[in-house]
């Protein structure tokens, strides 16, 4: 059974540690570096970027998680943690970092002009079955991607252009919406799956 770390500073860590354990997992919550050091998988859960990376960075784990995804540890972010997966973002804080590891422009909080918050039925290149429900809370989209990046799910909005919801490179995975909040754990299962596989 693989062991899949939750980042625990801050964010919906406990829905990701159910969906996990619901996915086949042995899931684990990690705050200082020595659990990050032991764990097969990591998911950055969502909540709030801006907080995740000070905290982060307090707790020293900031590096250490760069240095763990460089090297290959299978990472999955859900909403802020699509965030802290990207090489780059737009609208960030002052000096905001992330861990990076996905060639992709993120941008925070991008559909809140919009709407700030809803729900869309998305088809997931890899999870098969019936349509997945998206949650969307303050959600990031992905501006754009480079060569090596899988786009996994798109939204359609009738008067604006199409969107990316859903990536993958090799062992990362990043979703806009929330999975671990809607009790269907087909993309947890998707994770659980790539890290059995890494
Ligand atoms: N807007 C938040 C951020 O930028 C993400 C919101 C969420 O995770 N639901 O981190």
């Amino acid at each position: 059974t693989p062991v899949i770390g939750v980042l625990a500073l801050q964010g919906d860590v406990r829905e990701h540690v159910r969906a996990l354990e619901s996915a086949g997992a042995e899931a684990v919550t990690v705050r200082r570096p020595e659990e990050l050091a032991r764990v097969d998988g990591l998911v950055l859960p969502g909540g709030e970027s801006t907080t995740m990376w000070k905290l982060a960075a307090a707790f020293d784990l900031l590096e250490p998680m760069r240095e763990r995804v460089r090297a290959g540890l299978p990472a999955y972010g859900s909403c802020a943690g699509m965030v802290m997966l990207a090489d780059k973002i737009l609208d960030g804080v002052d000096g905001q970092e992330t861990v990076g590891g996905i060639d992709m422009v993120v941008r925070r909080n991008a559909f809140g002009r919009q709407v700030a918050s809803f729900e869309a039925d998305l088809e997931i290149r890899g999870v098969s079955g019936e349509p997945f429900r998206g949650v969307f809370i303050r959600a990031p989209w992905v501006e754009s991607v480079g060569a090596g990046v899988e786009v996994l799910a798109q939204i359609h909005h009738p008067e604006d252009a199409s969107r990316i919801v859903a990536v993958r490179q090799g062992n990362l995975l990043a979703t806009s919406f929330h999975p671990e909040l809607t009790g269907d754990d087909r993309v947890h299962r998707y994770f659980v799956e790539l890290v059995r596989a890494a």
